[in-house]
């Protein structure tokens, strides 16, 4: 039995798979924010239910949102700040009572879906997560692929691209820098940007990315408008991967990629920055939807 944990900003999601990918249970639980030590009670007590259901013991991994610092093996670069300086592994270790294997839930997203989801069959898979973050996660050959520096998918640190002077310098992001894509696509900023505009009334009844999602359906005019920057926005920063490495496909994870309207706007809006004439790459919803980075996360034991 392969369990694999996807420890987010805003939930801790626990799947059991046999090891040809068949599911046999899932747990989820609200992520203790800013508690450490209680996300690690939380992840335990996530994979003892799920062992205690199947009678037996499985291996384990987790996807974070972040990743770890090569050398050190701290965590480094994550939006849940409280993983910042972490040595996770050896605490998950610790906790659970086994080896571990841990990697960026981004580069979970992209070996599941190019394993057996929306990427199958493409070579260079880059996998997004707009979600209460953004991130990024490249799979060549169906594997993660981390690069020298373990900085490959680190997309959601770079400046947004071609900023209007409105933009900039833009928001602090947590990493230190300002104006980073993350401040700007995750589906956090693009609620943001519609409460900052709206009057206090409407913003108090939109707190939420879905909630300005249904205003827009519903025709309100702010709506679109921050909808349409919003798709501007993904489509600039993801102009610089096309530019830069050309993927084979996109797959699209996290809570902002279950908007329809994404896969109707995003690719003009992208053909409209790229360098070459054409822009034909696939935008593709990630297949197992929310499951695709707690999929991943259990895949990391796919090989033994
Ligand atoms: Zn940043």
């Amino acid at each position: 039995m392969l369990i694999g944990i996807d420890w987010g900003g805003t939930k801790i999601e626990g799947i059991a798979l046999t090891p040809d990918g068949r599911e046999l249970s899932r747990l989820r639980a609200e992520t203790p924010r800013h508690d450490y030590e209680g996300c690690l009670a939380t992840i335990a007590s996530l994979v003892e239910g799920m062992e205690a259901e199947a009678g037996t013991r499985g291996t384990v991994g987790v996807g974070i949102p972040g990743s770890l610092e090569p050398r050190s093996r701290l965590g480094k670069g994550a939006s849940s700040t409280w993983l910042l300086g972490r040595p996770v592994e050896a605490d998950l270790r610790r906790a659970l009572g086994r080896e571990v294997r841990v990697e960026n839930d981004a580069d979970c997203l992209a070996a599941s879906e190019a394993v057996d989801g929306a990427g199958a069959g493409y070579r260079v898979v880059f996998a997004v997560i707009l979600g209460s973050g953004a991130g990024a996660g490249i799979a060549i050959g169906g594997r993660a692929h981390h690069g020298p520096n373990n900085s490959a998918g680190e997309w959601g640190h770079n400046p947004l691209p071609m900023p209007d002077l409105a933009e900039i310098p833009g928001s602090p992001c947590y990493c230190g820098r300002h104006g980073c894509l993350e401040t700007w696509v995750s589906g956090r900023a693009f609620q943001a940007d519609y409460a900052r505009h709206a009057p206090p009334e409407m913003a108090a009844a939109a707190t939420t990315a879905p909630a300005v999602i249904a205003r827009l359906r519903a025709g309100d005019r702010l709506a679109g408008l921050v909808w349409h920057r919003y798709v501007d926005r993904v489509a600039r920063g993801l102009s610089l991967v096309v530019n830069a490495l050309d993927p084979d496909i996109f797959v699209m994870g996290g809570g902002m990629s279950n908007v329809d309207e994404l896969y109707r706007d995003l690719p003009p809006a992208l053909a409209r920055y790229t360098f070459s004439t054409v822009f034909e790459t696939p935008i593709l919803r990630a297949a197992h939807g929310d499951s695709s980075g707690v999929r991943g996360a259990a895949w990391l034991w796919r090989d033994g």
